[in-house]
């Protein structure tokens, strides 16, 4: 590839792995950075200012938990006042209004809220967190009171899929201007806990209609994203909008990614912004140049119409579920490796297994949880 690639859109930054909860879906890897590794605030300020000057538009503040580091605040403040326009994605729990009340004063322009379910119960069975539904429900409120616009995030699977229509309904009540219904994506501790997660065809096909029926009755009030689950598709997503094409994600301790799942892949040897600056790990770090374009493409792909369109799917599944990360994303119809989606189907099982918890060390140490169910 010659000449200097187009910036990234949006910086992704885990700045912490730590969080209150311990969803079996959770996207972080299952190797958590400790917090004693984490980047302190000054380094993640001077990533903020090589951003900005990259051409960076967006920087989504997430985790683990982003507000349970509390110079929050300090990094919003100085990414805004470098022109960075700035998203929280929270689970909400440690959203107090002291807090909130500060991420206003600095400049916060958006927040995502993500809920477990409708039922407080199962909510708080799946996050492990006893009472974290009734705190997000208080931590919406108050996202509206302070006049941002609010998107409720829902990861739907196999043991909250039923509520659909009802999640919808008190995303209306709530009066979020976004819904997003995401079913699980199945990488790291999603793909850990499959069997207990991916819902039958028949349920994705109801839920697919209920979706289509909100977005018509609420169309001009409120927008519902819907991301499927790859397993009953033809085609693939085109995850992160291409490798290396729109997003950087940044680990806690400084790792720069292509996405938050990369850190599977062996073989590479991702970038630290302790060392590099961002323009040089976006333009010519080699890990950001492996799969980004078509070249490195395999047939089907690299005579497919549709290659500059998916850009073949998912690195991270296709490595996931092959042993091999250049080959097609067997989400694909056309991959030789198509088959193993229906194989991960036939042992989905009538009932679902326990959840197995994120938790630091895959579960032998507790998470710094405050509550668990
Ligand atoms: S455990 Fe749940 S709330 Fe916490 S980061 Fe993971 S998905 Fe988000
Ligand atoms: S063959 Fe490759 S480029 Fe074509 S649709 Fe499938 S994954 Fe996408």
């Amino acid at each position: 590839m010659t000449g200097l690639f187009p910036p990234p859109m949006g910086l992704i930054v885990e700045l912490t792995h730590r969080c209150p909860l311990q969803c079996p879906y959770c996207s972080n890897p299952l190797e958590l950075e400790r917090p004693a590794s984490e980047l302190d605030t000054s380094a993640w300020m001077r990533v903020f200012d090589q951003a900005a000057e990259l051409g960076v538009l967006q920087l989504h503040f997430t985790g683990g938990e982003p507000t349970a580091r509390r110079d929050l605040p300090d990094l919003v403040r100085h990414a805004s006042a470098r022109g960075l326009y700035t998203n929280i994605i929270t689970s909400g729990v440690l959203l107090d209004e002291p807090l909130m009340a500060a991420l206003m004063a600095a400049g916060i322009d958006h927040i995502q809220l993500s809920l477990q379910d409708i039922e407080p119960e199962n909510a708080d069975r799946i996050g492990g967190y006893r009472g974290a539904h009734a705190k997000k429900l208080a931590a919406a409120q108050r996202i509206r009171d302070a006049g941002l616009p609010l998107t409720l995030n829902f990861v739907v699977h196999r043991q909250n899929i039923q509520n659909v229509a009802r999640m919808i309904d008190i995303a209306e009540k709530l009066g979020a201007e976004r819904s997003e219904i995401a079913h699980v994506q199945y990488y790291g501790w999603g793909l850990k806990n499959r069997a207990a997660l991916l819902p039958s065809r028949a349920e994705l096909d109801a839920t697919t209609a209920t979706v289509e029926a909100a977005r018509a009755r609420l169309k001009g009030r409120m927008v519902i994203d819907y991301v499927v689950p790859d397993y009953y598709a033809s085609r693939p997503k085109s995850c992160m909008g291409g490798w290396a094409q729109r997003f950087i994600n940044i680990s806690p301790s400084g790792k720069a990614m292509p996405c938050h799942a990369a850190e599977t892949l062996p073989g590479f040897t991702f970038p630290s912004v302790r060392d590099t600056p961002l323009a040089a790990i976006w333009q010519s770090d080699p890990a950001f140049l492996r799969f980004r374009g078509t070249d490195w493409m395999p047939e089907p792909c690299a005579s497919c119409e549709r290659r500059e369109i998916d850009w073949g799917g998912c690195r991270c599944q296709a490595f996931a579920l092959t042993g091999d990360a250049g080959r097609t994303d067997p989400a694909c119809a056309l991959a030789p490796d198509h088959a193993v989606m229906a194989e991960a189907v036939a042992e989905r099982g009538i009932a679902p297994p326990p959840f197995i918890y994120r938790r630091i060390n895959a579960g032998s140490e507790r998470a710094p949880v405050e509550a668990v169910v």
